[in-house]
């Protein structure tokens, strides 16, 4: 053997090898894939429609606008929501419509004016704040906050929020997980919950 045939041969061996190392290569990488494949269904989860719920008896139109629903002298734990209204897609939703109403902390619901209601709009990058209280239970209800959420000429998403670790979750029959509130906790003296609302828009 000369020495440029050595040569030659030696870099078909090692065309080889590179071939062999490449095929090496892509089973890794579909290796490293399959978990992110096997993912994507738990990101899909999360950009699932937030579920539409019953609107009860007692919603009222008209509600006022304002961002804190307490009424002067409304007795209760505190409570701060935020969060946004966001398309499937993951996009804000600017100017979307919120309409709250809520039992008050004792689990009374104002008919007849508009205690613990209040609708507002979200900003440029789809936030909402709502100051409202825990809303004390009634009877055949856990704890809940209605809501109407209504993007700029779109149809009313009508649905309820629920709170962590509340016994009367398991026995409520409107209730749903997907309607928990998230970043359950108390900052002085406060409950502070989000809660993003994701249209089927
Ligand atoms: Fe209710």
């Amino acid at each position: 053997m000369t020495e440029h045939e050595l040569t030659r041969r030696r870099l078909l061996e090692l065309g080889v090898a590179i071939v062999a190392g490449a095929e090496v290569l892509r089973a890794v990488e579909d290796a490293d894939a399959a978990p992110l494949l096997a993912a994507t269904p738990t990101i899909a989860d999360a950009d699932d429609p937030t579920p539409a719920l019953t609107e009860g008896p007692y919603f009222k139109p008209r509600s006022p606008l304002r961002r804190s629903i307490v009424p002067g002298g409304g007795a209760g734990t505190g409570l701060t929501l935020s969060g946004r209204v966001l398309t499937t897609a993951g996009r804000p939703v600017a100017h979307a419509l919120l309409d709250f109403w809520q039992a008050d902390g004792r689990g009374v619901y104002d008919n007849g004016g508009y205690r613990f209601r209040g609708h507002q709009f979200t900003d440029a990058k789809g936030h909402y704040r709502l100051l409202t209280v825990v809303p004390g239970l009634y009877p055949g209800r856990t704890r809940h906050i209605h809501v109407k959420v209504q993007p700029p000429h779109r149809s009313v998403l009508t649905t309820q929020l629920f709170f962590p670790g509340i016994a009367r979750n398991r026995s409520d029959g409107i209730f749903t997980p997907e309607c928990l509130v998230h970043g359950w906790r108390t900052v002085r003296g406060r409950r502070v919950a989000r809660f993003d609302f994701v249209l089927d828009i």
